[in-house]
């Protein structure tokens, strides 16, 4: 609570010259750095600014600098870690994949200068990202090779750009998709030079609309795994086993896009495809992402045959795309780690769940209520996760969101739901808190 400066007893008390806490909330550093660490953090710094002035050990002419200098001390960056409420597991909008804590200790190691392209047994240059890569080559078996990129949109148009050029890439209606942010597959085939050959229909594409168009003009094959929607109905899609025979007879290779970044299959998500599978059903290369299903930091992965993966990196777009040394020391201790928080909340056992959150609604005097999590942008379209929620009023979402441990929730048919699925649960504490003082915000004249 807010507390106003105290006229004292005499009218000269220097008291009295404290800036007042709406004025000092108003000043446009205060206001800008509110929008980053939210009000409470804020109106806390300038309290403790005002209650120095007030006890005499600043000035009342100090505060507004005291104020500054205290906002100045905060993280370097903007980006606030944030506890995520909403049962959405891979969610864009929160950092997709949240890593591992080997991950993290593995970013703090690599932070400085690193052997990233080094030998120190012999002090010679070494291939960069050695080490990422054996750990690839061990968790899936059935690649010759790997190749680290940026992203996986960046795997693709790596893929696309080396393997077809100019030439044409064949694939189905019934693939040409969009993700999210208005990003379209095509649109970025096209961009990298590539001529599309669409075959099919929307619904339904057979094996020999491929066979009819496979020729001298055919730079490669592409699947591309529909992550975010599914078609149902009178559909027919055409597999990558039944693919790979024809693809090898022309001599085109078979590319194809998981996007989630399994490496071998998840009973959860059985029709979720997996890099593993898919190179042993025939696929030349493989492209997944690193920050969905993997669980890792955001990065492309390519995996499959070697003169390919050789092709791709002597391509010169290949330096463009390359993954920098944090990201190469993130993949390999998710890779080499337990089982990352990612696939945790994917197979959190719903009577676990239950129990975590009657706990929570017990504290915070919310309702236990059924509710599915959800792989989110990482593929699993429409797969509901059985699980649980903490329903409570929604006008909490807010003061949740903003307080100094930003809870992101779900506001859905009037009520503010809470799941703690992606929330590890040493973090419930923090949430109970997060809710109690997200009512007292509401509670306080702002
Ligand atoms: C997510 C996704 C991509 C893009 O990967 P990014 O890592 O987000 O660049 C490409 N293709 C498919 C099928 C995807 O699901």
């Amino acid at each position: 609570m807010p507390v106003p400066p105290q006229p004292g007893p005499q009218s000269t008390d220097p008291r009295r010259r404290i800036p007042r806490t709406d004025h000092l909330l108003a000043h446009p550093d205060v206001v800008a750095a509110t929008g980053a660490m939210g009000v409470r953090v804020v109106r806390g710094i300038v309290r403790c600014a005002q209650e120095r002035a007030r006890s005499g050990q600043i000035e009342p002419e100090q505060v507004l600098d005291e104020v500054l200098g205290a906002l100045g001390e905060r993280p370097a960056a903007s980006l606030r870690p944030v506890l995520n409420a909403t049962g959405v597991i891979v969610h864009t909008n929160l950092g997709r994949a949240p890593l591992a804590p080997d991950a993290r200790e593995a970013l703090e190691d690599a932070a400085g200068y690193t052997d990233v392209e080094f030998d120190l047994a012999t002090g010679a240059r070494a291939r960069r990202g050695a080490g990422a890569r054996a750990a690839l080559l061990a968790a899936c078996p059935e690649a010759e090779d790997a190749l680290v990129v940026n992203n996986g949109a960046a795997a693709l148009l790596l893929a696309i750009a080396a393997l077809a050029g100019t030439d044409e890439v064949v694939l189905s209606r019934g693939e040409l998709i969009e993700i999210g942010a208005g990003f379209r597959l095509p649109d970025l085939i096209t961009s990298a030079g590539a001529q599309l050959s669409e075959v099919g229909t929307t619904n339904r594409t057979h094996l020999a609309d491929f066979a009819e168009v496979l020729g001298p003009g055919t730079g490669c094959v592409l699947r591309i795994h529909t992550s975010n929607y599914r078609v149902i109905g009178f559909t027919s899609t055409v597999e990558v086993r039944e693919l790979a025979g024809p693809c090898r007879e022309a001599g085109v290779p078979l590319l194809a896009d998981l996007g989630s970044g399994l490496l071998a299959p998840e009973p959860l998500l059985p029709d979720e495809p997996d890099a593993g599978t898919a190179l042993r059903d025939g696929a030349d290369l493989v492209i997944a992402s690193g920050d969905k299903l993997l669980g890792g930091p955001q990065a492309g992965i390519l995996l499959g045959r070697r003169d390919l993966i050789a092709r791709l990196a002597r391509h010169p777009l290949a330096r463009a795309v390359r993954a920098d040394k944090l990201t190469l020391a993130a993949l390999e201790a998710t890779l080499a780690g337990p089982v990352p928080p990612v696939l945790e909340a994917l197979r959190t056992d719903p009577e676990a769940l239950r129990e975590r959150s009657l706990l929570l609604a017990e504290r915070v005097g919310g309702r236990l209520v059924p509710h599915d999590g959800r792989v989110g942008g990482g593929g699993g379209a429409e797969v509901p996760l059985p699980g649980w929620a903490v329903a409570l009023e929604p006008e909490l979402a807010g003061p949740l969101r903003t307080g100094d441990t930003a809870v992101v929730a779900t506001v859905r048919d009037g009520r503010c739901l809470l799941d703690l699925r992606c929330i590890p649960s040493q973090d419930d504490g923090r949430v109970v808190e997060a809710v109690a003082a997200a009512r007292a915000q509401g509670r306080a004249p702002r």
